[in-house]
Order: structure tokens, then sequence, then C-alpha cells
């Protein structure tokens, strides 16, 4: 299977044109008139170049969002809302193959799940449509003398504020924007300035499918010049926020001057077990790829792999092995099983982890090399790696990576393996590999994480809630909690007699 790239209407600027934002329904640059270049991960090429917003552009984004709130879109009715979301789904299905090639050149990630990431994206929107009708609140008795009626509304909570990390550009839109628009909030979106395109895409799929005016925005820039003075702003009523914890904490004290509410989804460290019964056929492919998928760069990725100690040693041979076998490469070849990671900073930053994985005594079963020559060394590559021999107290054990390496240890007991695996400050995922149902029971139970998967691995599905424990954050998307976290709960009291 090949992608017929003139076949694709092209509104995707693979070719180094320039993009502009979305505001109030209007395509703008940036007040400043300032813009920044976006590159392929896998040629190091300039594919855009788009705005760099600062707290004016916010400002302007913010105040056209507050006029939609307050205006027409206060009016569209849960039903008329949900066929608008039916709508913006049928369009992003149709312009699937635009939007998948787009996500790979921006960031790398391989053709071939970007592709099957369709269902998945599409299934949420879908979801927030069904559940547009579904909003309602409770008539609940009060025993207060007289006759009082007392009941509950759900109301929009208003102008959402979302802030969305680069590693999966598509999914972490639509994650914000469907709830958003089910429950009637206006959002102004601000994308990675490490993948912005998508969800400049987005936003022109958005009017296609017929979003008013100021319903979605979506603005480009940095963290600092455009993320902070979002989460900062005092006219924005909610943040949703996915990224890297130390950036969670930095949203978390900016939202305190306005008391707006936030929601977190951050980063993780989370832990494999895989018990001495399990089916290691089915265990091996599934927990490397669970770190491997992505390039590592996956907020669930099971990087602390723990092993019983009978089976440790051939476990860790046979997820190498599988390593070894990976086709490296530019993520638009079908054939590429693993792209490259997103910039030259981060191919950086998980080498010098690498670094000290040796340094500290830990050894490295295959992989962990970057590519120098050929055709790929243009690009941001590292070949998918295995430590064996690690321990808890390792940087590589402890710190979230966002690379495509397995910290492998052995273990000898549940309790030890429920012990060390929480032993973390975060708490997103954690997998399990066993046949035996009660110790599955067990761990599920036992392990502190948002989500378990035993057997399995990165299962999720619009309708099961997913977020995270301690500092993985707090808030859930998916499920009816998601919608919750966009609405406020009024009480209304009304005497009757
Ligand atoms: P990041 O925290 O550096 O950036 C995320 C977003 O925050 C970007 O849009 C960035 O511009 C913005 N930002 C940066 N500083 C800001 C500030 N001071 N104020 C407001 N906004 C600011 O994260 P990243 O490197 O883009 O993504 C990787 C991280 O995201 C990893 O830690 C990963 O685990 C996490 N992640 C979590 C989930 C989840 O669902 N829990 C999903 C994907 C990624």
């Amino acid at each position: 299977m090949t992608i017929p790239l003139q076949d694709l209407s092209l509104r995707t600027p693979i070719d180094g044109r320039h993009r502009q934002m979305l505001i109030g329904g209007e395509w703008r640059d940036a007040v400043s008139g300032r813009t920044f270049e976006t590159r392929n991960p896998a040629t190091g090429g300039v594919i855009a170049t788009v705005p760099q917003s600062d707290a004016k552009d916010i400002d302007l984004a913010v105040a056209a969002a507050r006029r939609a709130f307050e205006g027409p879109w206060s009016r569209f009715k849960p039903y008329e809302r949900q066929v608008l979301l039916l709508k913006i789904a049928d369009v992003m299905e149709r312009h699937w193959e635009e939007l998948a090639l787009s996500d790979t050149t921006d960031m790398g990630m391989p053709i071939t799940r970007t592709l099957a990431n369709r269902n998945r994206v599409l299934g949420m929107l879908r979801f927030y449509a069904g559940m547009a009708t579904s909003i309602h609140g409770q008539a609940i008795g009060n025993s207060l003398p007289g006759e009082i009626v007392s009941y509950t509304r759900k109301e929009p909570v208003g102008v959402v504020g979302a802030i969305i990390p680069w590693n999966a550009p598509t999914a972490a839109s639509i994650w914000k924007i469907g709830p958003a628009l089910a429950t009637g909030c206006t959002i102004v979106l601000k994308p990675s300035e490490e993948a912005p395109l998508t969800p400049l895409l987005i936003a022109d799929l958005m009017q296609e499918a017929g979003v008013p005016p100021g319903v979605v925005n979506v603005v480009t820039g940095t963290g600092a010049e455009a993320g902070a003075p979002l989460a900062a702003h005092m006219d924005v009523d909610k943040v949703v926020f996915t990224g890297s914890t130390a950036t969670g904490q930095a949203i978390l004290r900016a939202s305190a001057a306005n008391m707006k509410r936030v929601s977190l989804e951050l980063g993780g460290k989370s832990p494999v077990i895989v018990l001495a019964d399990a089916d290691i056929e089915r265990a091996v492919p599934v927990a490397a790829m669970s770190v491997f998928a992505n390039s590592g760069q996956v907020c669930i990725a099971g990087s602390r792999l723990f092993v019983e100690r009978p089976i440790y040693e051939e476990f860790v041979e046979r997820v190498a092995a599988f390593a070894a076998k990976l086709r490296i490469g530019d993520g638009a070849d079908p054939e590429t099983e693993i792209g490259p990671l997103i910039s030259p900073k981060q191919l950086e930053r998980v080498s010098g982890f690498i670094e000290d994985g040796a340094r500290e005594g830990a050894r490295l079963v295959t992989g962990g090399t970057r590519i120098t020559e050929g055709a790929l060394a243009a690009g941001n590559f590292m070949t998918p790696g295995i430590f064996s021999g690690v321990t808890d107290n390792m940087r590589i054990a402890r710190e979230e990576i966002f690379g495509p390496i397995i910290s492998a240890l052995p273990f000898d007991t549940l309790d030890e393996a429920v012990r060390r695996g929480n032993d973390t400050p975060y708490g997103l995922g954690a997998g399990v590999f066993t046949r035996d149902v009660g110790k599955a029971h067990q761990l599920a139970n036992r392990l502190r994480a948002g989500s378990v998967w035993v057997n399995t691995y990165h299962a999720i599905d619009p309708a099961v809630p997913f977020g995270g424990y301690k500092m993985s954050g707090y808030g859930r998307e998916g499920g009816s909690e998601h919608l919750e976290e966009f609405l406020n709960t009024k009480g209304v009291w009304i005497r009757t007699d």
C-alpha cells in the first residue's frame, strides 16, 4: 500500500508553504507577524511555516471564543450539537488519509499507525455526539419546610483553553474538541510547536463541517509565548492539558489567578509485569511495542519491564530479538514500523539516558544507537533498545525517557512486583501478563495507575475513562466522566406554594 500524494487535495502543507491559524472563523497571522518553521523529523526538511503567537493573539482567540459562547452557539440545542459532531466525523473520515499523512510528516509516526487510528478518533467524535443529547441534571427531593422544588442543571463550563503535545496531534485535538462541543463549550486549542500542522488541518475541516465562527480556534506558538498566556488568561474558564508533568505543574500554578478549572494528562513511567506463567509468545511483542510504538514517545509506554526471575533472561533476549527485527525508516514508507524521534533535541535527550544507563551499570542488550549513516542520517533516528541488569534507583528506571528504550528488571514475588511497580511518582498505565486469573485480579486491584491492561496493552476506547493517578495528573478522558470535566452543576430552588 502506498499513499498517492498527488491524489490528496494537499491542504496539508508538506511543501514548505505558510499556514495561517484560525481565530473567530478567520485565517490570520500572528499580530506580531512572526512565524516559525516546522520540520519533518524523518528528513530534517522544513515542511511549513506557521504563526508565532503571543499573548495578543491569545487575547483575540479567547475573545472570539467568549463571543461565540455567549452568542448563537449558546442557543444550539443538544441535538444540533450532536448533528454537528457527526458531520465533523464524516468530514474527517473523508479526509482521513490527509490527516494521517499530516501527522506522519509533522511528527514521524508511521503511516500505517496514523491510518489505523481512524476508527479510534472518529469513534471519539461519534461517541461524544451520542453523549451530547444525554447531558442532564437531576430532580432531587429536599427536606426544607414548605413547598420548594430543587433540581440540578448541567451547564457548559465556558471557554476552554486546550494545550496539547506533539506525539499524537489528531487524537489529542479531538479528545479536547469533542467533549467541548458536546457540552456547548467553546475552545482555544494551542498545539505543540513541534507538530502544529494537523490541528490546523482539523480547524480547516471544522469550517468545512459548518462549525460556527469562534467555537473552535486554533492558535500556534510556543509554550512560553502562547501556552502560558492561555493557561493564565482571566477569561478562560477551564484548561485541559496533555503534556509533561513539569508543564502541568506550571499550568496549575498559572490557573490560580482566576481559579479556572484544570484537568491534566501528564507523563508516566509505567510498569509492565510479566509472570512466569505468562504466554510468552503473546507477551513479547505486546510488551516490546508497549514502548517501541511511536518510538517510545507514548505517555503510557511500559518502559519498566518487570519479569519474574525464572523467565527473565529468556524474556529479555526475546524482546531484544524482536526489537532488532523492527524496520526503521521514514514514517511515510508503509513498510516502516519505527519512525524517527520528534527532534534532534529529543534524540540528544534520549542518548543522554543511554549514556547514564551504561554509566550506572546497566547492560544495553540491543539498540539505543543513533543512525548516523545512509539515507536516514538526516532524520532523528534511533534503534529500539533494551537495558538489562537495571536496578530501581537508576535514572533509566525512574525518569520518563520518551524514547524507544526499555529498562528490564527481574523480580521474585508478587508483593515485590506490586511494591516496585508502584514505586514511582507516576501512575498512568500498567501492564500484566499472566495466565492466572487470580493473580490478574490482584495486580489489577493493587497497581496504582489509571489504566491496567492484562494480557494486552494500549487498549483505549472513547467509552472507557483514561487518565492518571499521582503525578500523571487528574481528570479523565473518555467515558461519561470526561463530559463532567466540561460541565458545571447548578442547583435550582423554586418555591411553589
Ligand atoms: P510539554 O509539556 O513540553 O508540552 C506540551 C504542550 O505544553 C505544548 O503545546 C507546549 O507548547 C506547551 N507548554 C510548554 N510550556 C508551557 C507553559 N509554561 N505553559 C503552557 N503551555 C506550555 O510536553 P511534550 O514534550 O510536548 O510532550 C511529551 C509529554 O507529554 C510527555 O511527558 C508525555 O508523557 C506527555 N503526554 C501525556 C499524555 C497523557 O494522556 N497522559 C499523552 C501524550 C503525552
